[in-house]
């Protein structure tokens, strides 16, 4: 009891190489407990494919080092640990995101009441962005940004020298991981991250991203989503092949910057002139949209892609984005509360700023944004590749078709709405000049 234990919670950093906190917590402790809680406030559906990519994450994690994995509320495991344990600190990241900031509040008002010193440790990003002047236009962010990086990478030590052995949380571990490794996704691989990250051609980047027949963006987003590669690593492979890539890796911490300016995000539009377009919320084009059978080939296949994969190609999430926002004018919150269900990299801050960007009403300097979804197709699609993919009833109609529902008529679902009517009304809706 005389030595001095520490505790350490993993959260979005799955991972022992590069990993801050997990070096802090290992340079300040005699012996430390490693643990994650998959805390069921979270993550509410037994069958969420996040629940199986974490835990293969963290079975990994444990064959280099043992990680002891709980299922309870923070409040509870927390009690139960520091019953067993006289702790001293506990280390975690700091989070990202509101909801993850709200998280590690509770914790600390839990551990000041029993004594027990709270460590946030800054990882998982490439710069420090709550130190940066703010910026509510992503090219002014940019330039600070890319001054103000941080990109050390320190050595790693053996950590699993000092984690306490304790046979109750070992058992009890094997139990949670065996129950969550059961729905096992196979295309979002462990591996497949090192792979795609070693043989991704990242010069090919700027040019090939948004092509959505031939797939050619990184596919990294789940990985850095729970810092299961080092966002430090993937940088220093990529900085020197692609700046495109570099700038995308920092729209991802503009985010972030944007979020801990204006928390007031999550339910608010960015922008004040937008805080009451009148929304139509049609239940038909919304089930329609969700189901995938809108009439238009390159939006349905997206959906599917989402469904299937819990990943969606950049350039299709654009084209849903703007679809769902202004021709069928439903509520950006619809919008990304559905991608939140689906979305293995899915990210708070990420996915709302995303949202309110192509819905207009976020930090953006254009009035409106109207993808035409025919062009849309015609230009990133142009074979009709990923539509057939996706929507293999169709694989027998020429492109030119598949592109344009509303020219051509085909044997498939019939157009909810034509683009080219609704523009007037979009206008109207979000008060531009028509
Ligand atoms: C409506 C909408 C919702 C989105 N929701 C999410 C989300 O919940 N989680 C998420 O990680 N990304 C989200 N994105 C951003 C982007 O679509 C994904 O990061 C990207 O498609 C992931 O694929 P990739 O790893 O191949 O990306 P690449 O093009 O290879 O980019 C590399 C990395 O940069 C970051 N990145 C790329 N584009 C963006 C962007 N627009 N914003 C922030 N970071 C970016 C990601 O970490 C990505 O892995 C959303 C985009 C839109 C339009």
């Amino acid at each position: 009891m005389s030595e001095k234990i520490n505790l350490l919670i993993f959260k979005r950093d799955l991972r022992i190489e590069d990993n801050r906190t997990l070096r802090k917590c290992f340079e300040e402790s005699e012996k430390f407990i490693p643990v994650f809680i998959f805390n069921p406030e979270i993550f509410e559906s037994k069958n969420d494919v996040r629940l199986s990519f974490i835990a293969e994450a963290i079975r990994r994690i444990r064959e280099k080092m043992k990680v002891y994995v709980f299922l309870g509320t923070d409040q509870e495991i927390l009690e139960k640990i520091l019953q067993k344990y006289r702790i001293s600190k506990v280390f975690t990241s700091l989070p990202l995101t509101i909801s993850g900031k709200n998280r590690n509040n509770k914790i600390k008002e839990l551990l000041d009441r029993r004594g027990v010193d709270f460590v946030e440790v800054f990882d998982n990003v490439l710069c420090d962005f709550r130190k940066l002047p703010y910026k509510k236009v992503y090219t002014h962010f940019y330039n600070e940004w890319k001054e103000n990086l941080d990109l050390y990478i320190g050595k790693d030590y053996e950590y699993n020298l000092k984690v306490v052995e304790d046979e109750e949380f070992d058992n009890l571990t094997q139990k949670v991981l065996d129950r969550f490794l059961i729905n096992r996704i196979t295309k979002w691989s462990y591996d497949f991250g090192f792979r795609r990250l070693e043989e991704y051609d990242f010069s090919k980047y700027s040019e090939l991203r948004n092509d959505l027949g031939e797939d050619y963006s990184s596919k990294l987003s789940p990985y850095i989503r729970f810092g299961i590669i080092s966002i430090r690593k993937i940088y220093s492979v990529s900085f020197d092949k692609s700046e495109s890539f570099v700038k995308e890796l920092a729209w991802r911490e503009f985010w972030y910057h944007i979020s801990y300016n204006f928390p007031e995000i999550r339910q608010t539009e960015f922008q004040e002139n937008k805080r009451s377009i009148a929304w139509e919320n049609n239940e038909d084009f919304m089930e329609a949209f969700f189901e995938a059978r809108t009439g238009y080939p390159i939006i349905d296949a997206a959906i599917v892609q989402l469904k299937q994969e819990n990943w969606m190609h950049n350039r299709a999430r654009l084209i849903v984005g703007s679809f769902l926002t202004k021709d069928l004018l439903v509520n950006w919150r619809i919008g990304e509360k559905f991608f939140s269900e689906h979305l293995l990299d899915y990210d708070e801050s990420i996915n709302i700023g995303n949202w309110q960007w192509i819905a207009s009403v976020g930090p953006d300097p254009k009035p409106i944004r109207i993808f035409n979804p025919i062009i849309q197709a015609q230009k990133f699609d142009p074979h009709a590749n990923y539509i057939k993919k996706y929507l293999p009833e169709l694989s027998k109609i020429e492109p030119h078709k598949l592109h344009d529902p509303i020219k051509y008529s085909i044997p498939y679902y019939t157009p909810i709405v034509i683009h080219s009517e609704r523009i007037e009304k979009i206008k109207r809706a979000y008060g531009i000049g028509v």
